[in-house]
């Protein structure tokens, strides 16, 4: 019943996104994959309980904008069936992210944090384990 009211008074903010788990970043390289993906638009990345998450932000085409039903209700896929109102944007409010990178310029930032300025020290790296 919670549900049906909140979802009542909803955009369908659900249906408006969609986010996949990708590999856990681990030396520079993979962290700046990651600066690539943030390079697109409406992409973000964030982190929850140490799993990393590539966030799309792009509206399901069946969403209806005239009362933001599913026009596909009776054939939506399962993973629509199983979301459960513990998942909900609104009733959880805002995620309570670990990290949340919403651009490149954020995770240039971290990376130079991270692991400092010196961005050929890597390469350099490898170059010596050939030898
Ligand atoms: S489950 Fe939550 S986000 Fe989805 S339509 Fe209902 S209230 Fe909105
Ligand atoms: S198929 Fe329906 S329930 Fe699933 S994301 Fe699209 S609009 Fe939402």
């Amino acid at each position: 019943m919670a549900k049906k009211v909140l979802c009542d008074k909803c955009t369908g903010l659900c249906c408006r996104y969609f986010a996949f788990p990708i590999e856990t970043p681990e030396d520079r390289e993979d962290y700046d994959d990651i600066r690539w993906y943030l390079c697109h638009k409406d992409v973000t990345v964030f982190v929850e309980d140490d799993d990393w998450y590539l966030n799309i932000n792009n509206k399901c085409r069946h969403l209806s904008e005239k009362d933001y039903s599913c026009k596909l209700y009776n054939r939506r896929p399962k993973i629509c069936r199983g979301y459960t109102i513990k998942d909900c944007d609104l009733t959880e409010g805002e995620y309570d992210y670990e990290l949340h990178f919403t651009s490149d310029s954020q995770m240039a930032e971290y990376i130079k944090i991270k692991f400092g300025n010196n961005i050929t020290e890597k390469k350099k790296t490898k170059k010596k384990r050939k030898k």
